[in-house]
């Protein structure tokens, strides 16, 4: 049977790339044994110098957004809460190599499985620090890529992608990977076409292949047929994107002239300085998951504050809706979450921040103070109760009151909620209590359809398109409406040029989307006759 040549897998950078097929995979030789405690321990602290030091130096020539992760890269590698466990290894008869390989192992497990990007970020970022350590504990081969290739492999490290010149073209093809990681970030950011979850694996020979990172398929050997139709593909898409690049300056409006408000989703502060506020009604939500990654343990108050202000100052009387930690489900958090058998219909999101008041309220209280600098509002995610929204209201009258008698600047935000539990979509008239809903259409739809938001088998029912899930939007609508409760999507259907139609008509006029897609998402609402 002739082997397959097209394979499908998820788009992570849109985008059309056409040139030879090389492997990321670098030959690595083996490990040489020191032969004492002493020399394994020089061995890794050497190998933490070189990998601290190639950092520095990416650090020097990388853009701004770059340099930030590289940064963060170099304080994780500099931590001794992480570097630790690998010398006690080291102290216990283990050689540098494997003490650093297990000791790494842990931190990166716990996020790899996870399908929200900054946790994944967070996994890509400690494979990339611990291949890192371990080039440079032992010899490797060349590592170029001819200009204008597609890059094949498993997964690809941040570091990795920042090596390669991508100014003649090329792309990425993996047959894992995440279209939230970090370098699916980079990739968007620099408009380099990436498709993740290929799922196989494949001879890389420098034989001509065709990417097409809008509908994620990668072709193998293709026919003048295959790559003529590709070309026209590849031609629309470019003139679409640029024609969309004409809608971000202007306020969005439907063909009719409906006026639709369009926010964007955000989760590092530093997005926000790759974006420009007047393209945009404001952040419609920020993740703040990222913050209780990695391997610094929960966050602080002061610099939960930091990340808070630094988004509401660059939206300057725009509104920024900030998400109290969703952690749990498929975001596990190290010292927050336990291991539960169904993590989805576990204890995440608002339950497990009403369980530990403790970590709860530090972040209450740096959304209490950051409200002084700005238009802010809170939203609770995960929401299936009342109880639920006035436990939490109780909890910031709490800290507001405790901020007060100590002098500290604060101002009390709205408090809404998400609707992404069915209980709260089928009866919404007991949560008016809630300042303003945002519908989570990710979770909403896989609650509704009983088909998991990462399992790829049941993609096609996981789709916020399926009518029962765009039947209860619309009802949610026209409440909405008739109650003057304001009504949000921030979930990713929202930012889906196929899917927004469909939202419009169901009766919504806010939408929140990723950066990368404001301009399509704002086109596609022009272009919507309503
Ligand atoms: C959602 O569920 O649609 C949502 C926006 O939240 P998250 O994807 O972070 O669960
Ligand atoms: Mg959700």
């Amino acid at each position: 049977m002739p082997a397959p040549l097209s394979f499908a897998g998820t788009p992570a950078s849109v985008g059309y790339a056409e040139g030879p097929l090389f492997s990321l995979d670098r030959s690595a030789g083996a490990y040489v044994a020191k032969g004492s405690e002493k020399g394994e321990r020089a061995a890794l602290e050497a190998a933490l110098a070189g990998a601290s030091a190639r950092l520095e130096s990416l650090i020097g020539e990388a853009a701004d957004d770059a340099a930030e992760m590289l940064e963060f890269q170099l304080a994780m590698l500099q931590d001794e809460a992480l570097t630790g466990p690998a010398f006690a290894a080291i102290e216990e008869g283990a050689q540098a190599d494997d003490a650093w390989g297990a000791c790494l192992e842990d931190e990166i497990a716990g996020y790899e499985t996870a399908e929200d990007g900054y946790f994944r970020a967070r996994a890509a970022d400690l494979k990339d620090i611990r291949d890192q350590v371990l080039h440079h504990l032992t010899p490797h081969g060349a590592a170029a890529l001819p200009a204008g290739a597609i890059a094949f492999g498993d997964d690809m490290a941040p570091t990795r992608f920042l090596e390669i010149d991508w100014s003649q073209g090329g792309g990425i093809a993996l047959s894992a990977g995440s279209a939230a990681s970090h370098v699916a970030m980079l990739a968007r950011a620099r408009g380099v076409p990436m498709v993740v979850g290929l799922g196989v694996g494949l001879e890389t020979n420098g034989d001509p292949v065709l990417l097409d990172g809008e509908n994620g398929r990668l072709v193998l050997d293709p026919s003048d047929q295959e790559r003529e139709a590709f070309r026209a593909r590849s031609a629309a898409f470019a003139e679409r994107r640029a024609s969309a690049e004409g809608y971000l300056g202007r306020p969005a409006a439907t063909a009719c002239g409906t006026a639709v408000r369009v926010m964007v989703n955000i989760a590092d502060p530093s997005e926000v300085d790759r974006i420009d506020a007047s393209h945009c009604d404001g952040v419609g939500l920020m993740r703040t998951e990222f913050l209780f990654g990695g391997a610094r343990g929960l966050p602080e108050e002061e610099t939960q504050y930091e990340a808070y202000r630094r988004v509401l100052s660059w939206a300057g009387d725009r509104p920024v809706t900030i998400r109290t930690v969703d952690a749990g489900g498929d975001k596990p958090v190290s010292g927050l979450t336990q291991a539960e058998s169904n993590p989805f219909l576990g204890l995440r999101g608002v339950r497990l921040s009403l369980a530990r008041p403790d970590v709860f309220r530090v972040q209450i209280r740096a959304l209490l103070r950051a409200g002084a600098h700005g238009s802010l509002k809170v939203m609770l995610p995960m929401v299936s109760v009342p109880e639920e929204v006035a436990r939490a209201r109780a909890l910031f009258a709490e800290e507001a009151a405790r901020l007060e008698a100590e002098g500290v600047a604060h101002a009390v935000p709205p408090l809404g909620i998400m609707v992404e539990v069915p209980s709260v979509a089928v009866m919404p008239e007991s949560f008016l209590d809630a300042a303003f809903f945002s519908i989570g259409s990710n979770d909403l739809t896989q609650y509704v359809m009983a088909a998991a938001r990462d399992n790829a088998s049941v993609a096609a029912l996981s789709a916020a398109s399926q009518p029962a899930v765009l039947r209860l939007i619309a009802e949610l609508a026209r409440f909405a409406a008739a109650r003057g409760m304001p009504l949000s999507l921030c979930g990713d259907a929202g930012g889906d040029p196929t899917i927004i139609p469909l939202l419009l008509k169901a009766g919504l006029r806010e939408l929140s989307v990723a950066p990368a897609q404001l301009a399509l998402a704002k086109a596609a609402i022009a272009t919507t006759a309503l």
